[in-house]
């Protein structure tokens, strides 16, 4: 089940778009269905308000990408060009990380497959499932048999650019840089897996401590990112790093226009999340135009996850979801401008 290392090279940063269906909600308002993938990496907005001036229409309305995926693609499809690639990677020796972006409710959770208080879902079928399975499967591949290496797991969050450890009863950690510019995450738990299984309970458990916040979009919205890292190490050179995946659940992407919101906490938490999205954007995009300076000291989110933006070695998946609906449409606009800023 190998792909080769021309399939790892040419995608150093992958970005893509998931569009979910419309749901029983949305159905029930007889929501307009504004999204269409007509495939090969395209996705049109049909934005009612200019849906007549053709001319414009696809200027600003059609967006390209290394894939689109439409509302009827499985979870399996969507790993198998995003994070299957990747998984192999860090076995290559690579930093991987594969970021799930969007507004609240577009699916990012569905897709990454760790929110299991979700009630409709099968979380299991997710990319963190899926990717946990591969790890496996390559360890115990011959390929791969004479690096001796081992996996373990970390999990944590972070919100209002602190890092919280989810396997470990969500203790606060303190970020530290040295002075070679190594980023460490200070007592962060690195469990040690043999099995998929143990991963699939470890992220369960962590997932349900997440912290969580109420937005206008959605009263169950997640306002922090989640990180997910699966780690390769030597057995034969005293647990050297050898490869890292991140897969990073990330907080809504929906702007703080809700000035009506009086909360101050609410305005604070949104103003960190705009401020490490933007801080994402910047380092991917410094990767891709293999600059030199890599601005990661930005925000919390860009230093823990440092190494994943350095090198030669460096490997992004960006999948960016959208809500079909027109109600949407305009974070819809948003997360696909940003994505096309990425890539
Ligand atoms: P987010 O994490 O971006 O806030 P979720 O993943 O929680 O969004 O998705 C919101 C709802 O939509 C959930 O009930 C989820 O099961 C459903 N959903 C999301 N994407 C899909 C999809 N591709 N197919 C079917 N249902 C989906
Ligand atoms: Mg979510």
């Amino acid at each position: 089940p190998i792909s080769t290392t021309d399939l790892i090279e040419s995608h150093r940063i992958c970005v893509c778009v998931r569009k979910r269906p419309l749901n029983k909600q949305e159905l029930n308002r007889k929501e307009i269905d504004v999204v269409s993938v007509p495939g090969n990496g395209s996705l049109l907005v049909h934005e009612p308000k200019q849906k007549v001036d053709l001319t414009k229409y696809l200027d600003n309305q059609v967006f390209h990408f290394d894939y689109s995926f439409d509302e009827t693609t499985t979870n399996d499809l969507v790993y198998k060009f995003t994070a299957k690639p990747l998984v192999q990677s860090i076995f290559e020796g690579c930093m991987a990380t594969c970021f799930a972006y969007g507004q609240t409710g577009s699916g990012k959770t569905h897709t990454m497959g760790g929110d299991f208080t979700g009630k409709q879902q099968n979380s299991a079928k997710g990319i963190y499932a899926l990717a946990a399975r591969d790890v496996f499967t390559y360890l115990n591949h011959r390929r791969y048999n004479s690096l001796d290496l081992s996996a373990y797991v970390s999990f944590f969050e972070i919100y209002n650019g602190k890092v919280y450890d989810l396997l470990n009863k969500k203790a606060k950690l303190r970020v530290l840089e040295d002075d070679r510019q190594q980023v460490q995450v200070v007592g962060l738990e690195e469990v040690y897996v043999t099995t998929a299984e143990e991963v699939i309970r470890m992220i369960q458990a962590g997932s349900a401590c997440r912290t969580s916040g109420q937005t206008s979009a959605n009263a169950n919205s997640s306002r922090s990112h989640a990180v997910l890292q699966i780690v390769l190490r030597r057995n034969d050179r005293a647990t050297t790093l050898h490869g890292k995946f991140s897969l990073v659940d990330l907080a809504g992407n929906e702007r703080g226009t809700d000035v009506s919101s009086n909360d101050r906490s609410t305005l604070v938490e949104t103003a960190e999340i705009n401020r490490s999205l933007l801080a994402l954007k910047e380092c991917i995009r410094s990767l891709g135009k293999n600059s030199d300076h890599i601005p990661f000291r930005m925000s919390t989110l860009t230093k823990v996850l440092r190494d994943s933006f350095i090198g030669e070695k460096s490997r992004t998946c960006m999948i960016a979801m959208v809500s079909p609906g027109m109600a949407s449409c305009e974070y819809t606009m948003n997360t696909l401008r940003y994505a096309d800023r990425v890539k």
